[in-house]
């Protein structure tokens, strides 16, 4: 750690953990808040949102992001909470997309809001998006996110496909047992019939009502079963990036492609490239961490971007080996749900 911390500010000297990983992907909460009640992540109720002075200024999000540019970040996503009910969210996106170095300005949002933003996002420069969609039948996806609004997220979609500069369109749909095998040859089709990539993310337990546990995990393997007996066989896609969180597959027929982002049945840690930066400034470099550090804090009391620099790159040092998900009793839920932190 004494040679990473002592480098000089604005040499690219990787940003890497103590393992080798190298940093490259930083996912960044602008809200806590949300439009939505998913089950899987919030309660009916919500959450106690945080006062407006304790979330990260636009000015403190783009002081972070050029930094972490310089220090060896490619893409970045903005994410939440819902990311679209930050006031002037185009604003920010627009200030990030012009930042030198930056390779990918991506969002991952419910949808909801997607109608009118579509376009100003596009303008602003965002250049993917990722948009959550759990079901495709009316009444389901109103049992899953507590709010009768596919249609509008439908909507949505098809005004993004209008701004062919966001690209590609990924639809995430949490696998949840019981509920998600009903939904697999919807998504299917959709993927081949619509220009988006369909991806199914294992349930994970960071859920607020803390209902998860490993037999509502419906996963990848289970899933793909079901579209090679109901739709039709697939083929793995080959990935150059071993950093990615997804094994792509495609239909044989060359139509239609569908990933799979699974967590707990084929954790990906050993390839993890991701820190995240909470809604209030907190660094956390896993999904499941139990220690933070307040880059808020360290901001607001005036560090240099040296000394913010320096605090990053102790944090990332020491970023976890692996989730404990499948270590029986090794396993502590943190202290935040998936809203909480950034998914
Ligand atoms: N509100 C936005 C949305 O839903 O896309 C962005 C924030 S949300 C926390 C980010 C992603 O996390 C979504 O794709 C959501 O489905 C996923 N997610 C939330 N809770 C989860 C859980 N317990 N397990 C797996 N994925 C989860
Ligand atoms: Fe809101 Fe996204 Fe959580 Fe659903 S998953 S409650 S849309 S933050």
């Amino acid at each position: 750690m004494a040679e990473q911390s002592k480098i000089e500010f604005g040499n690219k000297v990787p940003l890497v953990d103590s393992y080798g990983r190298a940093i490259k992907n930083v996912r960044i909460s602008i809200t806590d808040k949300c439009n939505f009640r998913c089950i899987y992540c919030m309660p009916a109720e919500g959450l106690e949102w945080l006062k407006k002075d304790q979330i990260l200024t636009f000015e403190e999000i783009e002081r972070l992001t050029r930094l972490l540019v310089r220090m060896g970040i490619e893409q970045v996503r903005l994410t939440g909470g819902e990311p679209t009910v930050r006031k002037d969210l185009p604003l920010l996106v627009k200030k990030l997309s012009e930042i030198e170095g930056l390779k990918s300005l991506s969002l991952t949002t419910n949808g909801y809001l997607l109608k009118n933003l579509a376009k100003p996002l596009a303008d602003a420069g965002l250049t993917r998006i990722n948009v959550s969609i759990d079901s495709l039948v009316r009444d389901r996806f109103f049992q899953l996110t507590r709010r009768d609004s596919l249609q509008q997220v439908m909507d949505g979609l098809e005004e993004l496909e209008k701004h062919p500069s966001i690209t590609p369109i990924k639809i995430n749909a949490v696998a949840m047992k019981n509920f998600t095998e009903q939904e697999v040859v919807g998504f299917a089709h959709l993927a081949r019939r619509k220009p988006y990539v369909v991806r199914f993310i294992e349930f994970m337990p960071l859920d607020a009502d803390e209902i998860w546990d490993r037999d509502k995990v419906l996963t990848g393997d289970e899933i793909r079963a079901i579209l090679e007996r109901e739709v039709m066989p697939l083929e793995l896609v080959p990935s150059l990036d071993p950093a990615e969180t997804s094994t792509r597959y495609r239909f044989i027929d060359g139509v239609g492609e569908m990933g799979f982002i699974n967590p707990v049945s084929h954790p990906f840690c050993s390839a993890c490239d991701r820190i995240r930066i909470t809604a209030e400034g907190m660094l956390r470099t896993c999904l499941f961490a139990h220690i933070e550090t307040d880059l808020k804090t360290v901001m607001r009391e005036g560090a240099s971007d040296e000394v913010l620099e320096e605090t990053i790159r102790r944090a990332v040092w020491k970023k976890e080996m692996k989730h404990f998900i499948n270590d029986g009793e090794a396993f502590k839920r943190t202290k935040r749900s998936m809203s909480q932190i950034g998914g």
